[in-house]
């Protein structure tokens, strides 16, 4: 995994607080899409619906939707490639990323070694 991207946004960085850009790049092979956007704050975490491109776990998912009942699912407007998170990953990867109090991170979901 190339090491993240950061990108300090001083008017943001007050004490626990972290906005996380959540892309994808297909590892390298396109420009880079937005997928989500994630606001940490303390032990809470809230994910942006902007664009629409990812879901939460979804215990009624159809197989064959796409969706995973288990997982959160990313899927890439321009690679159309799906990904698919354990919540039990997901977050504690995110608060691995915006440790060390820089308030503006990015996370490639096509890099992620899960
Ligand atoms: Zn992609």
């Amino acid at each position: 995994m190339r090491p993240a991207r950061w990108v300090p946004q001083p008017e943001y960085d007050h004490e626990g607080f972290a906005w996380v850009d959540v892309v994808c790049t297909d590892k390298g092979r396109h420009p880079l899409a937005r997928l989500a956007g994630v606001e940490l704050a303390g032990d809470s975490g809230m994910m942006s619906h902007q664009g629409r491109h990812w879901w939460p776990p979804t215990p009624d998912a159809d197989p064959g939707s796409g969706l995973s009942r288990e997982s959160l699912t990313f899927r890439c407007p321009r690679c159309r490639k799906h990904t698919y998170v354990k919540p039990d990953r997901w977050w504690p990867a995110l608060r691995a990323l915006a440790a060390g109090g820089v308030s503006k991170t990015e996370l490639d979901v096509s890099l992620l070694p899960f």
